[in-house]
């Protein structure tokens, strides 16, 4: 296949903000692709090579792929800078560049999905010496190769910005039109969940129909979409909605990890993150005393990594466990930041797929499945649980969860409907914080897509953010709040960099905004915000027409917490039923509130 029939595809989806759309250019498409090429078009389509847990990624700085469109455009490296600090996005610098240049180019050859494909590996496997040289000299010969809207995507995907607005649920309702039916679309969404690779079930789909999909199971190596939790706002409420009897676990303040062990000659351990990045390097510890300890020899089981003091045991909030973040002296972190892991799941074990197994068997098993440390201290732990039955039981465990310093309670359902749910949100978990309690009802992840210029004390760095929560039936976004409160110089200074990858000439695809910003931003960055109350608004579009037609909701007084939750992906931000819940809930309690008291 050329390369220029993917390159068009890219360019009609990026076009069109419709889903239905883009669902009918992807299934098209689909059809009359080889199943093997199909596995890495559509890892290509979000700008990488393999899935997205792969730690290998392409992330070329801008400046080299500015040189090497100066390179075959014939113009100068200052010409080339100056269209790229007016424009922001190299890819469309690499369009207009290309389009000069070929009316001067005699020779070149069209380029195939084929070659592209093994020069972008080039560039991605280019280590050592003259590396950085090496990329650059691969990409000028795609580059020599290129029609412009071709230049466009093969820059935008070597510098990590390859968003054309198809998510993965379209991807999926595509893929689903093409080689199956709607009703068969769950199963579908189900491989991927427990695979985290689109590619893979994209190929086995095409290749081997519903059937083969069917046979695609949890595996150690291969992380699964983690399952979340729902909200209520009083430990009441969640007695109710559990039918009076459910587990309450300490809900901790740490980081969650995913752990994938295998024992043996060819074993390993991974950890991942929530966001399916490879933690493994900052808890290299955790990953040895699993690996010590667990009884089997394979197996994936979900925990929260928590900092604690040594000198009393005492459990510390999450700011400390991110320091383990940090890229060198681990050795030293390791010392420093001592963590311990409570685990909390068990997925797999030794080629039982524990993920459609109830709660409760899933636990007990867990609980079998680890020895404990023959000396020493043990960083391998449970999260403290109790089966609770009644509301009083319910909140001595809740007090005994925040004097343990944890966040708050995680109650899960012990019915037999309670498998683990790889991807969805829903009541089988239930969490309740301390924050509940105050009048501030929570803390919201939001993601940024805009951001206003400052002016005054803050002339020359951004201001103020435009930020978007996240609508899963739709697969987009939509504003929330304009954030201008709780920076500090700091952060402020490091935010341009930190968006800068971001960034977008135009409003995201994947975007509903009324407030037009100074700049714009594909959701990248995830910030964690606190707010007053919720209202309805005319200028945010998030639950637009939920609570009023012809109006959506909107933060008030919002307030950045200091928190960039980099845990967590834009898609994993509150949602646009979140912020409906919130809504509802506030709603009730102030009417509660404004109820004559009986006394
Ligand atoms: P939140 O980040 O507020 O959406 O809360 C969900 C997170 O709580 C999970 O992703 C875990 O990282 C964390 N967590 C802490 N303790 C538990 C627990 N006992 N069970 C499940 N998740 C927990």
């Amino acid at each position: 296949m050329q390369f220029c029939q993917l390159a068009e595809v890219f360019d009609r989806l990026e076009s069109t903000s419709s889903r239905l759309e883009m669902t009918d250019i992807l299934s098209d498409f689909f059809r009359k692709v080889e199943p093997s090429e199909l596995r890495q078009m559509i890892y290509l389509s979000v700008g990488r090579l393999h899935p997205e847990f792969y730690p290998q990624e392409l992330g070329m700085a801008d400046k080299l792929v500015l040189k090497a469109i100066a390179s075959v455009s014939g113009r100068t490296q200052k010409e080339v800078d100056d269209l790229w600090i007016k424009l922001g996005d190299p890819g469309e610098v690499a369009e207009q560049m290309v389009a000069k240049k070929k009316q001067m180019t005699l020779f070149s050859e069209p380029l195939t999905f084929k070659s592209v494909v093994e020069g972008l590996t080039l560039i991605e496997t280019a280590t050592g010496k003259d590396s950085q040289d090496r990329k650059m000299k691969h990409l000028a010969r795609m580059l020599h190769d290129s029609d412009p809207v071709e230049a466009r995507y093969i820059c935008r995907i070597v510098t990590g910005r390859m968003r054309v607005g198809a998510g993965a649920m379209t991807v999926m309702d595509a893929l689903a039109t093409a080689f199956a039916t709607k009703e068969e679309r769950p199963y579908i969404e189900r491989a991927f969940n427990i695979t985290c690779d689109m590619g893979l079930v994209a190929e086995t789909l095409a290749a081997g129909g519903m059937e083969a999909v069917g046979k695609i199971g949890v595996a150690v190596g291969s992380p699964v979409k983690v399952m979340l939790a729902e909200r209520l706002r009083s430990l009441p409420d969640i007695m109710d909605r559990m039918g009076g009897k459910c587990a309450f676990e300490y809900k901790y303040d740490g980081m969650r990890v995913q752990a994938h062990i295998k024992k043996g000659e060819d074993g390993f351990v991974k950890l991942y993150s929530r966001r399916l990045e490879d933690l493994t390097h900052n808890f290299p510890d955790v990953a040895d005393a699993l690996r010590e300890q667990l009884k089997g020899t394979e197996a994936i089981i979900e925990g929260e990594c928590v900092a604690y003091d040594p000198s009393n045991g005492s459990l510390l909030p999450f700011q400390n466990v991110t320091h383990r973040r940090k890229k060198h002296g681990m050795d030293k972190a390791v010392e420093e930041i001592p963590v311990k892991i409570f685990m909390f799941d068990l997925l797999y074990i030794d080629g039982v797929d524990y993920t459609v197994k109830p709660y409760s068997e899933r636990r007990a098993k867990l609980k079998d499945s680890f020895a404990p440390k023959e000396e020493g201290l043990d960083i391998v732990d449970y999260t403290t649980q109790a089966v609770i039955t009644d509301e009083d039981q319910a909140q001595e465990f809740f007090d005994k969860a925040i004097a343990s310093k944890c966040e708050g309670i995680m109650a899960k359902s012990l019915e037999d409907v309670s498998i683990y749910r790889a991807g969805s949100r829903g009541f089988l978990w239930i969490k309740y914080k301390k924050d509940y309690t105050q009048a501030l009802v929570d803390t919201f992840d939001l993601a940024v897509v805009g951001a206003f210029y400052g002016m005054g004390k803050r002339a020359g760095v951004y201001g103020a953010l435009l930020m978007a929560a996240y609508d899963p039936d739709t697969g987009r976004f939509g504003t929330a709040c304009k954030l201008g409160t709780g920076f500090d110089d700091a952060f402020l200074a490091e935010l341009p960099n930190m968006l800068e990858k971001y960034r977008s000439e135009k409003k995201p695809s994947s975007l509903e905004a009324e407030m037009v910003p100074d700049v714009w931003f594909v959701p990248g960055v995830v910030l964690e915000v606190t707010a007053a109350d919720i209202s309805i608004s005319p200028i945010h579009t998030i639950a637009f027409g939920s609570i009023k037609e012809d109006a959506g909701l909107g933060l008030r007084f919002p307030r950045f917490t200091g928190r960039v939750r980099d845990d967590k992906t834009p898609e994993q931000c509150t949602t646009s039923a979140e912020i409906v819940e919130f809504y509802q809930m506030q709603e009730e309690r102030d009417s509660d509130e404004s109820e004559p008291s009986e006394s």
